[in-house]
């Protein structure tokens, strides 16, 4: 097979184990096997967690299919895709010239037998091409289409119509159809994964013979997510950030998201200055306390002190009980989305903020058009529209299903792995910095919408006066 060339983000898409897609240089039908990797690496942890996340919704964990990538991340590998494999299919064929079918059981016989694809009736060279269909099952089973059972010197003819199903296998020697059109088609065939379920047949450009499943998260490449994770007021950052609250500022992000030293820490330096006091010659019990209060303020850390301040005002807020504090101190995507709004690595840039710019350099052009992109979005109900010229962004490949592309009660319909037979499962991941927009619905017009149409009652005058002053 001769070498292909693809992007990497291409191949995530298109050319993962068991696709099947076009090869138009050489005008054939062919198959993924296999991809390479390289720079392969155990599965990261927000990985795992969100690719359990998505098996769970296929019940696709158990011993026949993915094992579970939280208590089991070292049944995975994942790793950049390098070369993909792939292989001549299906291997029925039909001659142009007469019609005559031809079958091979697999790529090593068609190479020895009929290199030159010579038709055996008309005997004409390079005549043969693949019959465009495969039997398709929503459990992620395939087959390749076959020619009924029959004498193997007749002549046997595809009849084509075009659609599985209206097409039909015809014996020229007898003069007979082999499988009739309208249900039978090109035949049926029956699937090993429930009693009286049908294969179903399908044209091999049909985008349901596979669907690739991924999964996109904020990759930072580094460890800033995973640690903010273990910070004890995240929750409150978050909901203090996600709703804007007076002590929250963007421009503080960093601060709030570092691990603070633990209580401990500060007892061990209350103690140490008390002792550096005493030695001093500061031995009167109330006044060494009154001293170490007011020093309180010295020995927190800065950004322990933004931390507690955001914490506090989020409590007043909700309750320092609320259970939305503890969701949010576990909610990645939340945590992402913040950091993706927030952190000053995205470098992103508000139209505001351009237009401002625009302003200060006098362009008139430039402000022209960010006035009336601002209007745009305005009209549309869209705020805070940002570009991000470095989003950081890791994009996972992670398995397969055919038929259904989401799962589906009442049926078969599951995820498979690309490939199981090895020790490890593959997972295909790139990461890139990429642009990215960014951009708010309106919460005025949201809340003025589910009012309207009876979603949501007028929580009552506090409200009503905010919207005034926000509109
Ligand atoms: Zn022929
Ligand atoms: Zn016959
Ligand atoms: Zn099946």
């Amino acid at each position: 097979m001769p070498e292909m060339h693809r992007g990497k983000n291409q191949v995530l898409f298109r050319y993962t184990p068991e696709a099947v897609f076009r090869y138009n240089e050489i005008n054939a039908w062919c198959k993924v096997n296999s991809i390479e990797m390289k720079n392969s690496r155990s599965l990261p942890k927000a990985l795992a967690e969100s690719l359990a996340h998505m098996l769970h919704g296929w019940d696709a964990i158990g011993p026949n299919n993915f094992p579970d990538p939280e208590k089991f991340p070292n049944k995975y590998e994942v790793g950049e895709p390098y070369q993909v494999h792939y292989t001549l299919y299906p291997l029925v064929f039909v001659c142009r010239d007469c019609k005559r079918v031809h079958w091979y059981q697999n790529i090593d016989n068609l190479m020895k037998f009929n290199y030159n694809l010579k038709c055996r009736s008309c005997e004409s060279r390079d005549a043969l091409t693949q019959v465009p269909y495969m039997f398709i099952h929503e459990c992620g089973r395939t087959e390749s289409v076959y020619i009924p059972k029959h004498s193997r010197e007749h002549i046997i003819i595809m009849i084509n119509r075009g659609r599985f199903q209206e097409s039909n296998w015809y014996c020229k020697t007898c003069n007979l159809p082999l499988t009739t059109p309208g249900k039978q088609g090109l035949g049926l065939r029956a699937c090993q994964c429930g009693p009286r379920k049908l294969k179903r047949g399908s044209t091999l450009q049909d985008p349901s013979v596979h669907y690739t499943h991924t999964i996109s998260l904020v990759d930072t490449g580094d460890t800033f997510l995973e640690q903010a994770l273990e910070n004890s007021s995240l929750g409150e950052t978050l909901l203090g950030g996600l709703l804007r609250t007076e002590s929250y500022h963007a421009e503080d992000f960093e601060d709030l998201l570092v691990s603070g030293p633990v209580g401990g820490e500060v007892e061990d330096k209350r103690a140490r200055l008390r002792e550096d006091l005493m030695s001093k010659g500061k031995t009167d019990e109330q006044e060494l306390e009154m001293l170490l209060n007011l020093m309180e303020s010295h020995l927190a850390i800065p950004q322990l002190s933004k931390q507690q301040h955001l914490q506090s005002e989020v409590h007043a807020l909700v309750g320092a009980t609320s259970p939305f504090i503890m969701q949010a101190g576990k909610s990645r995507p939340l945590l992402e989305y913040l950091f993706v709004r927030d952190h000053p690595r995205m470098q992103s840039y508000e139209l505001s903020s351009l237009l401002e710019m625009a302003l200060e350099q006098g362009d008139e052009l430039a402000r022209e058009r960010f006035k009336a992109d601002k209007q745009v979005a305005e009209r549309l109900g869209i705020v805070n529209l940002s570009v991000l010229d470095a989003f950081p962004l890791l994009l996972a490949a992670i398995g397969y299903s055919r038929v259904y592309s989401e799962p589906k009660l009442g049926t078969t319909a599951m995820i498979r792995p690309f490939i199981d037979n090895r020790p490890k499962i593959p997972i295909y991941a790139i990461q890139s910095t990429t642009e990215a927009m960014m951009f708010e619905l309106d919460p005025w017009r949201e809340a003025a919408w589910l009012l309207e149409n009876g979603f949501a009652a007028n929580p009552g005058k506090l409200y009503c006066s905010e919207y005034t002053r926000g509109a």
